[in-house]
């Protein structure tokens, strides 16, 4: 038998959360409860509850910023574990410096973080990551990317814990990358990573993240609730745009809407949850192939209450 009121002696006070509710650590803002939350600081407090749970059987799962999930209505069985932290100490899950041409981050750096310590090194590269509101780890897990680029083409290396306990180092050049994609072993988890930059004026650098913010609030519904892209964009097209010509701008079930600024974002009026979200997907995808014959795939997430 087990508590998991036992984790809270494995972490500082305060960095176990029993009985959390998800919806307040995903930008979506849905979903139930978990039975825990920790937020580990370090690869040892990683290691130290990743051990715990192994003993006993009981399944976890990450998340960065939870800007690309959503949970169940239900939350989730077991222990969530959030790697996401700004105090720049060295050896935690946030430490960020520069080194000649590389940029070492850990996987909790948010990437707006990211982009503005590089342009004030003058070093060009991750500008894009600027609006998107993912850390390293998440945002490596999925390949994010905007304005034409995305992480891969300034990964050098990554860091990995492979549970229960091995540390490694991988190259870039041994990681297969594509659009929102990698084929990192599924079980690893992201520590850091390193990247390769390009140096540059910092007053250009700088004039480049101001205007594709610019862009995003033209764009985008920033200032709602969101997950961000619903869908995937099909080879060649844009899913906002078949999403718009099929006539689905507007479209809302309960409290949740497709955005009428950008089709392929969904937003949370204040009352959505999970199961409404799942209706709306539903129509919008059958629209979609019904009116355009594409089938679209979820970009975001979805996570079930019971596996990791
Ligand atoms: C307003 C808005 C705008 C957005 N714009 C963009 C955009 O332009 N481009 C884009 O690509 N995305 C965009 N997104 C989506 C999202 O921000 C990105 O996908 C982001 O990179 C996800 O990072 P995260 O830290 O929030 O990951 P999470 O959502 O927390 O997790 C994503 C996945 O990574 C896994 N994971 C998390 N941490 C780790 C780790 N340390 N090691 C291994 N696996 C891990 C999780 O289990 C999950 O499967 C947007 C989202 C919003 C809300």
């Amino acid at each position: 038998m087990y508590s998991y009121a036992d984790l809270e002696g494995l972490l500082k006070p305060g960095k176990v959360r029993l009985n959390e509710s998800m919806a307040r650590h995903t930008t979506f803002r849905v979903g139930g409860r978990a039975d825990a939350l920790c937020l580990p600081e370090t690869r040892y407090d990683l290691l130290e509850v990743i051990g715990w749970a192994s003993l006993r059987g009981i399944p976890w799962l990450l998340i960065g910023n939870g800007s690309n999930v959503i949970f169940d209505d239900e939350g989730f069985r077991g222990i969530v574990i959030k790697i996401r932290g700004s105090n720049p100490a060295n050896d935690t899950l946030w430490h960020l410096n520069k080194d000649h041409d590389l940029i070492h981050a850990g996987a909790g750096v948010s990437l707006a973080r990211l982009a503005w310590f590089s342009a004030a090194y003058g070093m060009s590269g991750l500008e894009f990551g600027s609006g998107i509101p993912g850390v390293v780890g998440g945002s490596i897990r999925g390949n994010a990317g905007a304005h034409n680029c995305e992480l891969s083409q300034s990964i050098e290396s990554i860091e990995l814990l492979i549970p229960p306990n091995t540390i490694t180092t991988i190259s870039a050049a041994d990681v297969h990358f594509s659009y929102r994609h990698t084929d990192i072993d599924p079980n690893a988890i992201i520590t850091g990573a390193v990247f390769r930059l390009i140096p540059e004026e910092p007053e250009l650098i700088r004039d480049r993240i101001t205007s594709f913010t610019e862009y995003r609030k033209q764009t985008q519904p920033s200032a709602d609730q969101s997950a961000g892209c619903m869908f995937k964009n099909p080879s060649g097209d844009s899913a906002g745009r078949l999403i718009d010509l099929a006539g689905c701008k507007g479209w809302h079930v309960g409290g949740v809407k497709v955005s009428e600024q950008h089709a392929n974002f969904l937003v949370n009026s204040g009352e959505a949850n999970t199961a409404d979200t799942h209706r709306l997907i539903d129509k919008v995808r059958d629209r979609v192939l019904i009116e355009m014959g594409i089938e679209l795939e979820l970009e975001v997430r979805i996570l079930s209450p019971e596996v990791a």
